[in-house]
C-alpha cells in the first residue's frame, strides 16, 4: 500500500511541476511580450511627435523667406504643439516612475479646488482651444488637503483626455459639489465614451482601449497616475459613461478635513 501511495504521490507532483513549468514559460511569454507592446508604444509616442517637429523645422529651414506668413505660423504652431506633447508625455513617463519607486509623497495644504480646477485650466488653454469648456463649481466648495502639484496634474491628465478623445467643437464639462463628507469632482466629456468591460482597466498602466482604426496617440499611463496620486492624497477616482448621450464620466472623490468643515470658497 504504501508503494501505491509514493507512486500515485510521485506522478501527481510530475503533474504539478509539468503545470508550474507550462505556467511559468506562459508568465514569461507574456512579460516578454509586454515589454516589446510597451517599448514599440514608447517608440511611436516619442518618434510621432519629433518627426512632427523635424519636418515643420526643416521646412521652415529650406523655405522660410519664400513662405507665406500664414504657412510660417502654422508651422511654428506645429512645433509648439509637438513639443509640448513630447513635454507630457514624459513628464507622465517621470511621474509613473517617482510614483512606482515611492518617491511621490503628497506636500498635503489646504486648497480650494475651485483655484487648482483654474490653473490646471490655465496650463491646459491651448490643447483645450478647439473645444467648449464649461465650469460649474459652487462657491461653496469646502477647501480641501490635497497636494497641488499632484491634483493640478490630475485634473490636467483628465483635460488633456477629455479634449484627445472629444471632438473639436464638443463641449468638456467640469463640474463640482459636496456630498457629505466629501467633495466630489467630475470631468464630463461628449466623446466615443469607454467600453463597459474596460471601465476599470482604463487605469491600469499602459492600458489603452484599441477599438478603432483611429486611436490618438497616447501611453496608457495617464490614468494611471491619476489614480495613483488621487489615492496618494486619500480620495478615489472612478470612471463611467454618460446615460444621457454617448461621452466619459472621470470622478474624482475627496475627504473634506473636518476642521475646515465650514469654511467656504469665494464667490
Ligand atoms: P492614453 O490616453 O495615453 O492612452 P490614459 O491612461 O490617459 O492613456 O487612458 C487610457 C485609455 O483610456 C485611453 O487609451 C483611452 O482608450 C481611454 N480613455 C481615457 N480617457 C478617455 C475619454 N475621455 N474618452 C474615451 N476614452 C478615454
Amino acid at each position: 500500500l504504501f508503494d501505491a501511495l509514493a507512486d500515485q504521490a510521485a506522478i501527481a507532483i510530475e503533474r504539478i511541476q509539468l503545470v508550474a513549468d507550462v505556467e511559468r514559460a506562459r508568465l514569461a511569454a507574456e512579460a516578454d511580450r509586454l515589454r516589446t507592446a510597451l517599448l514599440s508604444s514608447i517608440s511611436h509616442d516619442l518618434k510621432t511627435p519629433l518627426a512632427g517637429i523635424l519636418g515643420a523645422a526643416g521646412t521652415l529651414n529650406d523655405y522660410a523667406p519664400s513662405l507665406p506668413e500664414t504657412d510660417r505660423t502654422e508651422l511654428v504652431s506645429t512645433i509648439i504643439e509637438e513639443s509640448e506633447r513630447l513635454h507630457r508625455f514624459i513628464g507622465n513617463l517621470l511621474d509613473m516612475t517617482r510614483l512606482e519607486s515611492g518617491a511621490t509623497q503628497p506636500n498635503a495644504s489646504l486648497h480650494f479646488p475651485g483655484d487648482i480646477v483654474g490653473s490646471a485650466l490655465r496650463r491646459a488653454s491651448r490643447m483645450l482651444s478647439r473645444h467648449r469648456v464649461d465650469v460649474a463649481l459652487p462657491s461653496d466648495l469646502p477647501m480641501l488637503k490635497v497636494d497641488a502639484v499632484l491634483f493640478e496634474q490630475v485634473v490636467f491628465n483628465l483635460l488633456d483626455n477629455a479634449a484627445k478623445y472629444a471632438p473639436p467643437a464638443s463641449t468638456i464639462a467640469i463640474q463640482g459639489w459636496r456630498d457629505g463628507g466629501h467633495v466630489l469632482l467630475r470631468v464630463v466629456d461628449e466623446g466615443p465614451g469607454i467600453p463597459p468591460d474596460d471601465l476599470e482597466r482604463v487605469f491600469d498602466s499602459f492600458y489603452r482601449v484599441r477599438k478603432t482604426d483611429h486611436v490618438p496617440a497616447g501611453t496608457g499611463l495617464g490614468l494611471s497616475i491619476c489614480r495613483g496620486f488621487v489615492e496618494a492624497m486619500g480620495g478615489t477616482i472612478t470612471a463611467a459613461n454618460r446615460t444621457d448621450r454617448p461621452g466619459a464620466v472621470f470622478t474624482i472623490r475627496l475627504p473634506i478635513p473636518s476642521q475646515t468643515d465650514s469654511v467656504k470658497g469665494p464667490s
